[in-house]
């Protein structure tokens, strides 16, 4: 099997599972493809998966792909026998070369394994029951590197959860069987049809399914919004007076406008005036000419006011799917939201979702923007859309809140009632409608289980980051919108390492105002008081686009006109950019950090923008920082060699892996096909980054490393040994990594880096990583 690149493949092939839970129609059919999709990923020979049977017993070969198809269903053994046996007697992972050496080996005729040398059985775990065991095995004799071992326990753990799910499933379908057999017999007694209170209401086959848009677990009672069109009952009418219907749709023309200040206001105060700049474009609509005179037309022509609201309506929402640009298509959602909002003033119906009494599950078509502005997000538990789209406003709202989410979920406003009791399950992607007992059991026990693991990781967010021995440690936070201020602030981050100034930029209509992005970055800075914010500039390009700025198609974005280079040739909006930023430092200590720098040239010619936004400020007689610390990101390898004299014009670096790393190794960071040598242990990496801290070190410049890869314990290990002190990460995993460095001391760190970066291949390197980290904190 050759090497996986551990994390970044065991997300991919988590998702891809995810993915073939929602194809597949049955437990078999679900694990016949997992099978073949790890075998395939993995280039294992063989991988099967064993499942114990009722008795305990007794272990079932119940899916293969490599040894013989006949054998499955077919194969047993019992727990003392085999391997197989062994990795469900100790509840642990067994992994041999040669299998056939082993004592436990034993063989299986039916099978035809003789072939196969290597073993790696992983168990299939249900809390700290072993319910089945995952199998690899290769022909060629092997040792499994700690990465692979690792996505494959992964991968074991979300095997287990469909077992676990797939036979809570079949509890309720014997339970309605039950309840069928149960009501016939009182219909042939003619008693009256009584449902039992364990089973799923009538006509309902088990959980409905959908994408994981933000994972977690949540239960309560259904929050149903209507058909957010809203039009569903308005049909014409016989008998209009034009002159009452032009008078009833004026009042609710002035009744959505005044609402829609209303939502400015608020989501500007509870988002920011950037999220809030979408309602502008909704009382636009709602005072643009040719809208009006449309709705009047139509209502003229004898139509009564809501027919005619739904007619221009459905028009302008079909005009703008229609559209080519995304961001123009995009706008359709904004169309339904006006109509909807309108239609409910028409109608004097009240928009039930603005006043949510209690906690509970949000079940919608989809969430639209002034839904996200109106619902009072402590009362939302989870959000269940039937809308599919990964980057629609509730899955954007749902991750910056971290509210479990699923989406894609087919006809789930029509399957479940208002009030309704469901239970959310966004990590296998289920929802449970009025679940039995047996499994709301289960779930408040795995909710349980999930608020205590988060309150241990809570108290670890208040205490500072320091290693066993007392080393400081800083953890700040990577951000991209406002909301995601409160996330850092909640777990704990010193200040922000990396500000993705592009996100807001990405959200809006057009460039941003200087005043606009002024007020955004001031009230970034003040929100963490007196910490340190790192506000990058522009960064798009590669995989970031501006809905209203679309660079020329090239054949090979990440190598093209991207980032630094782009802002670069757009002098006056980079200008603008760095004139707020020095005008934001007024509220508090902000470091500029340019993105994708690759030589000299770049850097200096970021120092004449610099200077000209100091000059354009003065001339205006506007209040900005004259000198605030200028720092570039280590991305390109050309950084790496420059790092020398790029560290004499500017003040600290950011290592940004994410790009090194793709850059380095030539394998583009978004392509799954590529994934296996995206590697951040890759010896080249390690080398360069070890010349990049070497360098800070001896030029005593800041280093703040701001990429995915500080995420992972095994390379903050090998990190923090090579000298690295900072780094910037995506909130919520900043608990877990100040957890574990109070376990680590840095002479281990710095023993580990040493001999790691004498080993030349990267399986050896993660290997020995894994292995420190299992000595030395019993396996954390
Ligand atoms: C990086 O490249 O490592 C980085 C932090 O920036 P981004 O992911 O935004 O490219
Ligand atoms: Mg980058």
């Amino acid at each position: 099997m050759p090497q996986t690149s551990g994390k970044k493949l065991g997300v991919t092939t988590l998702e891809d599972i995810s993915a073939l839970i929602l194809q597949s129609h049955d437990l078999n059919e679900t694990l016949n493809n997992i099978v073949a999709l790890v075998a395939r990923r993995t280039a294992a020979d063989v991988c099967s998966i064993y499942l114990l049977e009722e008795n305990e017993t007794t272990l079932r070969l119940s899916a293969t792909r490599g040894l013989s198809p006949e054998s499955v269903g077919q194969v047993t053994m019992e727990l003392g026998e085999g391997l197989t046996g062994l990795v469900v007697e100790e509840g642990r992972m067994v992994a041999t070369e040669e299998a056939q050496d082993h004592p436990r080996y034993r063989y299986f005729q039916e099978t035809g394994e003789e072939q196969f040398h290597s073993f790696l059985g992983i168990p299939l775990m249900d809390r700290k029951k072993t319910i089945g065991v995952l199998v690899i095995q290769t022909r060629e004799p092997r040792s499994f590197t700690a990465a692979e071992t690792s996505t494959l326990s992964a991968i074991a753990f979300q095997v287990a959860s469909i077992v676990i799910n797939a036979r809570l499933l079949d509890f309720i379908h014997q339970k309605e069987q039950e309840a069928q057999t149960f009501a016939l017999a009182l219909e042939k007694s003619r008693q009256a049809l009584q449902p039992v209170t364990e089973t799923t209401p009538s006509g309902q086959e088990g959980p409905l399914r959908g994408t994981v848009a933000y994972p977690g677990l949540a239960s309560g009672a259904a929050h149903v919004m209507v058909d957010s069109g809203g039009f569903a009952d308005f049909l014409e009418e016989d008998q209009v007076d034009p002159e009452e219907e032009l008078e009833r749709i004026e009042q609710a023309l002035e009744k959505t406008r005044i609402q829609t200040i209303y939502l400015e206001k608020r989501v500007a105060e509870k988002l920011s005036p950037d999220d809030a700049s979408i309602f502008h474009t909704h009382l636009m609509i709602l005072e643009d000419r040719a809208f009006l005179q449309r709705i009047q037309q139509q209502i003229e022509e004898r139509h009564c006011a809501a027919y005619a609201l739904k007619k221009v309506v459905d028009h302008y929402i079909g005009a703008f799917e229609r559209m080519d640009d995304p961001y123009l298509r995009e706008r359709a959602a904004d169309m339904k939201d006006i109509g909807r909002r309108l239609a409910a003033n028409l109608s004097g119906r009240e928009d039930q979702v603005l006043h949510l009494k209690h906690p509970g599950i949000l079940i919608a078509k989809e969430v639209l923007p002034s839904d996200m502005a109106a619902l009072d997000h402590e009362q939302i538990l989870g959000i269940v859309t039937e809308s599919g789209e990964k980057n629609s406003h509730a899955v954007i709202m749902a991750k910056a809140l971290g509210i479990p989410a699923l989406v894609g979920v087919k006809g789930v406003v029509k399957r479940i009632a208002p009030q309704e009791p469901v239970i959310l399950d966004a990590n296998s992607g289920c929802l449970y409608a009025s679940p039995p007992t047996a499994i709301i059991e289960e779930y408040d026990r795995l909710e349980e289980e999930a608020r205590n693991e988060s309150h241990r990781l809570e108290e670890f967010a208040r205490l500072p980051a320091v290693t066993k021995d007392g080393t400081p440690v800083v953890l700040r936070a990577n951000i991209g919108l406002v909301s995601d201020m409160a996330v850092a602030q909640r777990n704990g981050a010193e200040g922000v390492g990396l500000y993705r100034t592009e996100f807001p930029y990405m959200i809006r209509g057009d460039f941003p105002t200087r005043e606009e992005q002024y007020r955004l970055y001031a009230r970034v800075v003040e929100g963490f008081d007196g910490q340190p914010v790192t506000i990058r500039t522009l960064d798009i390009g590669g995989d970031k686009g501006l809905p209203y700025f679309s660079p020329p198609p090239e054949e090979n974005p990440f190598m093209g006109w991207r980032s630094v280079r782009v802002s670069l040739d757009n002098r006056d909006i980079f200008r603008t950019q760095i004139e707020a930023i020095l005008m934001a430092a007024c509220h508090g200590p902000v470091k500029m950090l340019f993105p994708m720098i690759s030589g000299l040239e770049e850097i200096r010619a970021c120092h004449e923008v610099i200077a000209e936004a100091r000059q354009t400020l003065s001339a205006e007689g506007i209040k900005f920082v004259e000198k605030i610390p200028v720092g570039v990101m280590i991305e390109v390898p050309a950084a790496v060699k420059m790092a020398g004299q790029l560290a004499k014009e500017v003040d600290f670096f950011a290592l940004g892996t994410n790009d090194l790393i793709q850059y380095m190794l030539a394998a583009d960071r978004n392509n799954p096909l590529v994934n296996k040598y995206y590697d951040p242990l890759h010896p080249a990496v390690l080398l360069v980054l070890q010349e990049v801290a070497e360098v800070a070190a001896q030029q005593q410049k800041g280093l703040c490393l701001c990429g995915e890869m500080a995420t992972d314990p095994a390379h903050i290990l090998m990190l923090l040994g090579m000298g690295i002190r900072e780094f910037s990460m995506a909130a919520p995993f900043i608990p877990r990594i100040k957890a574990f460095l109070r376990d680590l001391s840095l002479n281990t760190a710095e023993a580990a880096a040493k001999k790691a970066l004498s080993m030349t291949d990267s399986a050896q390197i993660r290997h020995y990583l894994q292995q420190v980290l299992n000595n030395n904190l019993g396996g954390a």
